[in-house]
């Protein structure tokens, strides 16, 4: 490359890699792969990271975030040790391949840098052999790191990089245990990255427990881009738990957390959406511990379509997917209401706040108005049609197995047995929650049946196990 052209680059690219204490030939490397510029994630976090502090990084899919991290473990590397150094933990064997294939690119730069993906659902005989040979960088998925460890294949004394790579996806699909046992086998002398695309709460638990004093980029604030349409519905007593109905097939949210402010009324709207064929479940301070577990992994995992619940029994909650919240009463107390429409619009989602009110509740309905500063938005009831003939039904449907904890089942196990021989995609499972006795699994509805024989067929960590659907399903 020219001296003049590099010049010519650096004046003209404000985000340029050339700003970045990197070597020429990483430099080279990336305008041979065709990277010219820093994207916004890169060009927040890179200098950061190149630093040597601990990083929380926060940017949706897609923006670059595997770069980010990948040029600050390769920058730390000495090739000329041939010991694990770093080590990234990925969520699902296709995203550690991606992750992989990424650092693979951007590591021809320096001489032989040996870098190894170690996933579940692949034999260990092939991964063993390969570490006895060596590698600088392995890139895994958390149960198959965890495996090696516990055999002794892996050695961790040499890290001193760690990143956990779409922390998000990893929490979701209930590897918080596992990445704490591989963390906890770490050299506390590290550095250590986290990257996510949204900031759910379990993230919080992660960092505080595993980084030392982080800093943060976060490229979208989740506040500044959360969007909560509010409407209001005037509706008489004997017509408020139908109207529900109405604005569940009118608008079809996801997920959506309906709010009563009595218990009965809770059960009453039950019955009302039941009897409509909605799967609807009702959160209460009554419930049994494992009723309350399960009723909550149904909702976040996207099985069940509203939670109806009062004040008190939803406290606590965190839900990162919400697409809608209904106020079924009107809170006595205006904050309430901000505390309950507080939980739609999260991460860089639209949320939905529809609030049904009688003329009794006017006067509730005034002071919300007042403390929000802006004039309720009426809407008619009339207006609501129902988008579509086709029944609301959730995305996904629960399969217990029955298994946890106690016979040693991680979520990888699950999610291994789905996608290596029964022969799912990653895609088709969503959130796994291991429990004491049982585990749960979220598969995609049109694949429910299938998954459920297969399972049952075949075989988790190595064991027959007995499994079913969590609730009726209605096809
Ligand atoms: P994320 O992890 O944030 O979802 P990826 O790391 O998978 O995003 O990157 C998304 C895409 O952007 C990839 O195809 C990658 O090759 C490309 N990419 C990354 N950095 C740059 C860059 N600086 N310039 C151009 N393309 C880039
Ligand atoms: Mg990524």
């Amino acid at each position: 490359m020219s001296q003049s052209k590099t010049s010519i680059t650096a004046a003209s690219e404000a985000n340029s890699f050339g700003k970045l204490p990197l070597t020429g030939a990483m430099l080279e490397n990336l305008q041979r792969i065709g990277y010219e510029q820093m994207t916004p994630i890169q060009a927040a976090s890179l200098p950061i990271a190149l630093a040597g502090h601990d990083l929380i990084a926060q940017a949706k899919t897609g923006s670059g975030k595997t770069v980010a991290f990948a040029l600050a473990l390769l920058a730390r590397l000495d090739a000329g040790r041939m010991a694990v150094q770093a080590m990234v933990l990925c969520p699902t064997r296709e995203l550690a391949a991606q992750v992989t294939d990424e650092m693979r690119r951007l590591a021809r730069a320096e001489e032989n840098i040996k870098i190894l993906s170690l996933c579940g659902g692949a034999t260990m005989r092939p991964q063993i052999a390969s570490l006895e040979h060596g590698a600088h960088i392995v890139v895994g998925t958390p149960g198959r790191i965890l495996d090696h460890l516990e055999r002794g294949s892996l050695d961790l004394s040499a890290l001193n990089s760690l990143v956990l790579d779409e922390a998000d996806r990893m929490l979701d699909m209930g590897f918080y245990d596992d990445i704490a046992a591989v963390a906890k086998q770490c050299p506390k002398e590290r550095q250590t990255l986290l990257f996510s695309a949204t900031y759910p709460e379990g993230i919080d638990k992660l960092t505080k427990q595993f980084l030392r004093s982080p800093q943060e980029v976060k490229l979208q604030s989740r506040h500044a881009a959360t969007k909560i349409r509010q409407r209001w519905y005037e509706v008489q007593q004997d017509e408020r738990l139908h109207a529900v109905s109405l604005l569940l097939a009118h608008f079809r949210p996801v997920s959506t957390l309906a709010f009563c402010n009595t218990k009965q009324q809770c059960r009453d709207l039950i019955d009302v959406l039941t009897a409509q064929g909605f799967q609807a479940l009702a959160l209460h301070g009554d419930l049994e511990q494992r009723d309350r577990d399960q009723v909550l992994i149904q909702f976040a995992n996207r099985s069940s379509s509203v939670l109806v619940a009062t004040d008190v029994a939803a406290r606590g909650l965190d839900i990162d997917q919400l697409e809608a919240v209904i106020n079924v009463d009107v809170t006595p107390e205006p904050d309430l209401y901000t505390h309950r429409i507080g939980r739609t619009g999260r991460a860089d989602e639209e949320g939905w706040a529809l609030s049904l009110a009688s003329m009794d509740e006017m006067g509730r309905v005034g002071r919300i108005e007042v403390m929000q500063g802006t004039p309720t938005q009426w809407h008619k009831l009339s207006e609501l049609t129902a988008a579509s003939s086709e029944p609301l039904l959730p995305p996904m449907v629960t399969l217990q197995i029955l298994g946890g904890r106690k016979d040693k089942i991680r979520p990888g196990d699950v999610l291994g047995a789905l996608t290596g021989e029964a022969g799912f995609t990653a895609a088709q499972v969503g959130k796994i929650n291991v429990t004491e006795f049982s585990t749960y699994v979220a598969v995609d509805r049109r694949i429910a049946k299938q998954a459920l024989n297969k399972l049952n067929a075949g075989k988790v960590k190595g064991k027959r196990v007995k499994v079913r659907f969590l609730q009726e399903t209605q096809n």
